[in-house]
């Protein structure tokens, strides 16, 4: 997901380029190290950039897959996720004088173009995943979780330990639980 965008800041105001992006799950693996979250297919997706007046815009939708754990029952959950892409990026070397810009304050790095015109998605791609990434994942809406007591889960049947009566005050808080982001499941 690196683009050299030497010949587009040559270019006028408003000149577009398209790239494809397939970016197999084990690249994208391994972009997500130590972010708690799986790869489960390629990021695919078309990208746009364009020429703007200070930088190169950068825009489009890109799809991918990531492995979770059911909120409720724990077991694996597969997400699919959409990206949307709408990134400013800056240039850190004068296209023409060869001179470095200065800095903008408050600037984030992922967003620069290096001294070589190197723009590069990975960073902007890794931070929309870990956005996208639910934070309340079942592995279906009627899941009925893990029983409390003895860790059964109740997918696969009743346990023998006795079903407690909610405290109503208590409801109110379960209907919100419930509210969680529905996933597409594995299976
Ligand atoms: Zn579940
Ligand atoms: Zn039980």
């Amino acid at each position: 997901m690196q683009y050299n965008v030497a010949q587009l800041l040559q270019a006028q105001t408003g000149t577009i380029r398209r790239h494809e992006i397939d970016k197999p799950a084990e690249e994208v693996q391994a972009l997500l190290d130590g972010d708690g979250v799986s790869a489960r297919g390629p990021v695919h997706g078309t990208v746009r950039l364009i020429r703007t007046i200070d930088g190169v815009l950068v825009t489009g939708t890109l799809e991918t897959a990531i492995g979770l754990t059911c909120d409720r029952c724990l077991d694996p959950v597969e997400a699919k996720v959409t990206l949307d892409l709408q990134e400013s990026f800056r240039p850190t070397i004068d296209i023409d004088s060869g001179a470095a810009l200065p800095p903008v304050k408050g600037e984030e790095l992922a967003t620069l173009i290096d001294e070589q015109h190197i723009l590069d998605l990975s960073e902007v791609v890794r931070q929309l995943i870990l956005l996208e990434t639910p934070m309340h994942p079942v592995c279906r809406s009627d899941c009925r979780g893990l029983c409390p007591r003895c860790g059964q889960n109740l997918n696969e049947g009743q346990c023998d330990c006795e079903t407690e009566t909610v405290d109503p005050r208590w409801a109110k808080l379960q209907s919100l639980l419930d509210d969680t982001t529905e996933v597409e499941s594995v299976s």
